[in-house]
């Protein structure tokens, strides 16, 4: 601990009350909870089982978890809990379930599943635009923690009173199902604890102190968990930076940053100044743009670093290039520098923009890693075992049946589907049973009635073979006996594809081996936490990333692509006046990197079909002149030169490769 400044060695110890340490990038807020978590356990001597820290993604949660194992001795961090809010409320959930009116073994429900259900409520052929609408409205009531009643007698508008009746299906159904969403893991949690004091001084003592990083992104209903959880007395350590608040789409209010202090009014402040990550010029640049969005908090930063490189601005003629520029640079820097794969990032605005990228990498054979969490969890063939998965897990699990029904096709079509879940509704069993029910399979057609008993009975058997199995070990099964891997190789048309399907299947698998607990428990506890996992790690690898994702992590160098006008600040935003949000979005992109900045853009776009020319993004202009390399400023570095120099360093290297 000897390293820390001063005001950081006195965040780490204000213990006595609650405490907010607002600062900028780079100046040491993570550093602090870590540091914080092992006094709390060495000096405090407050057992780590009764810590919990809040980060904001689940990788950031294992960093911590990582870190905090290196600064304490032994076992003493046993039992810390690092973790992200929604974990946390899964957690909760699990234990206090019957509380929430759910069984064991419940299902989360993730994005695509909640609009599936979504559409099945909403008048036939309805838009998927109004399925977004309508599940961004849910989403909002529920982070707001309304439950359907309170929605129903707030709605104003024919409009809202028609979104609250589908709000109140939708949450019935998710109770059929034995299901929650995503938003109910945060939003049940607060319920509770709001309504039975007995359980929140169980949980208080439960969690003795609680942490959170990355506090600007909080919404309401993710600060009500924090405040029902700390209690009155404030035990609790919050760190954030209102100039990295980014996630107002989804809900983040950053107005929770003062609410905070009205709501604790012994709440402690804490600033930190000393930025210890970027060189001068790249938090030059930062300090300057985001100098032009307006401040509740006045914030100072510097840095102790050297100068620096410039930031380097790169005129590329369409993303292609530009990807291809990146890909040779990396490579080149690499070699120059001395550096590892794992010290570059490339950070873009849209997932879309990684296309060119990975192209452009692959063909230089850099190992990259794509990440973005659910890229995975959304290939097809994983999502299919998936649900096989849920419903040897969770027989009650309807959406997970009404997938795994179809995958491997069997001959159900969707009406003997709508057919089936009437009659399972009447007998008031989940589909994955009624389709086991003789009696009931007699009144549909022949040949769907076989397709379902043959399907109900390949699920029995797994069932019961799963006694005896660890979840991987049933994972593998489950992938023999379904079909699913003999339609898989049918499918693919040669064996290359088939190995690298065949190996994001293992990676499930291989997943599941960090099972708690045996059988079709274990398997529901581990299913449950699998849509908020980060699996696969990233290696020595190119990191891509969209800028949201990069929050909080840092690189030697990074390249950021598309800073154009309409993909950065992005078109919607333009057009809806968001202009602040987006402006902290680039602040979080430039404060990431610690030696070289990479900023670049496109003269033109290709988009359906017509070519489009595109102007460099408003924020350049924002940047300090001095501090920026433009293409062909350099005398050496003439833009026709240097872009020519790339494509002929691209070419050879991709041909040398393809020649081996
Ligand atoms: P962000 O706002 O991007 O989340 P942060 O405020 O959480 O940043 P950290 O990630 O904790 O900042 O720290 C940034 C870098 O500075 C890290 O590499 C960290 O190890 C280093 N650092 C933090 N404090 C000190 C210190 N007192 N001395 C030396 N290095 C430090
Ligand atoms: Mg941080």
């Amino acid at each position: 601990m000897a390293s820390l400044n001063p005001a950081q060695m006195e965040a780490v110890r204000y213990t006595r009350g609650p405490l907010l340490v607002l600062a900028g990038a780079g100046s040491g807020k993570t550093t602090v909870i870590t540091e914080k978590i092992a006094h709390l356990v060495t000096v405090e001597k407050l057992p780590a089982a009764k810590i919990a820290a809040i980060t904001f993604t689940n990788k950031a949660a294992k960093e911590m978890r990582e870190r905090v194992a290196r600064r304490l001795r032994g076992d003493a961090g046993e039992g810390l809990t690092v973790t992200t809010f929604h974990s946390l409320g899964l957690r909760f959930l699990m234990i206090e379930h019957a509380k929430a009116g759910l069984r064991r073994g419940f299902s989360v429900f993730d994005a695509d599943d909640s609009a599936g259900l979504l559409k099945e409520l909403l008048p036939k052929g309805a838009k998927p635009d109004a399925v977004d609408a309508v599940k961004h409205l849910l989403s909002r009531a529920k982070n707001d923690g309304l439950s359907p009643e309170q929605a129903l007698s707030l709605a104003q508008s024919p409009r809202e009173r028609e979104a609250a009746e589908i709000y109140a299906e939708y949450q019935q159904r998710l109770n059929a199902f034995n299901a929650v969403d995503f938003d109910d893991l945060i939003r049940l949690p607060v319920d509770l604890l709001a309504k039975d004091e007995d359980l929140a001084a169980a949980w208080r003592e439960r969690i003795r102190y609680l942490l959170v990083d990355e506090y600007q992104d909080t919404n309401t209903a993710q600060y009500r968990l924090l405040q029902l959880l700390a209690g009155p007395r404030g035990r609790f350590t919050c760190v954030g930076d209102d100039d990295q608040s980014i996630y107002a789409w989804r809900g983040a209010n950053p107005e929770n940053l003062g609410q905070l202090g009205k709501d604790f009014p012994e709440l402690k402040v804490i600033p930190l100044e000393q930025n210890y990550r970027c060189s001068r010029r790249i938090l030059r640049a930062a300090n300057t743009l985001i100098a032009n969005n307006p401040h509740l908090y006045e914030k100072k930063l510097w840095s102790e670093h050297a100068e620096g490189e410039p930031i380097r601005l790169w005129q590329c003629q369409n993303a292609e290039q530009e990807a291809e520029r990146v890909a040779a640079e990396i490579s080149f820097l690499k070699q120059s520098r001395k550096l590892e794969w794992s010290d570059f990032s490339v950070l873009f605005r849209g997932n879309f923009q990684s296309r060119p990228l990975e192209k452009a990498l692959q063909l230089l054979r850099i190992p990259y890693h794509l990440s973005g969490g659910t890229a995975y969890l959304d290939r097809g063939e994983v999502k299919d075992l998936l649900a096989w998965l849920r419903v040897l897990a969770n027989p009650d699990d309807d959406a997970a049946f009404l997938r795994a029904i179809g995958s491997p096709k069997r001959e159900v079509g969707s009406t003997t589907l709508a057919k089936l879940a009437e009659l399972a509704r009447h007998a008031g069993m989940p589909m994955s049973k009624a389709a086991g029910q003789i009696g009931l399979i007699k009144q549909l057609p022949a040949r769907a009635g076989a397709g379902l008993s043959e399907f109900a009975s390949i699920v029995d058997r797994l069932r019961s073979e799963a006694r005896d199995l660890a979840p991987s070990a049933l994972c593998q099964r489950a992938l023999e006996s379904s079909g699913l891997l003999a339609a898989l190789r049918a499918q693919c048309k040669d064996e290359s594809g088939f190995q690298r399907r065949r190996a994001n299947l293992d990676e499930l698998s291989n997943w599941l081996e960090g099972a708690k607990g045996s059988g079709l428990d274990g398997l529901s506890n581990q299913l449950a936490l699998l849509g908020h996992a980060d699996r696969g790690e990233a290696g020595e690898a190119v990191r891509l990333m969209s800028m949201h994702a990069a929050k909080g992590l840092e690189f030697a160098c990074v390249f950021v692509v598309g800073v154009e006008e309409g993909t950065l600040p992005h078109e919607a935003s333009i057009d809806e006046g968001r202009l602040d949000e987006e402006r902290r979005l680039m602040y979080v992109a430039i404060t990431r990197a610690k030696q070289q900045l990479v900023l670049s853009y496109s003269r033109e776009q290709r988009k359906y079909g017509e070519l489009l020319r595109l102007t460099p993004s408003r924020f350049i202009d924002e940047l300090p002149a001095d501090d920026l390399l433009r293409d062909g400023e350099s005398s050496e570095r003439h833009a026709e030169v240097q872009q020519q120099r790339t494509k002929d360093r691209f070419s050879a290297i991709a041909s040398l490769l393809a020649n081996d």
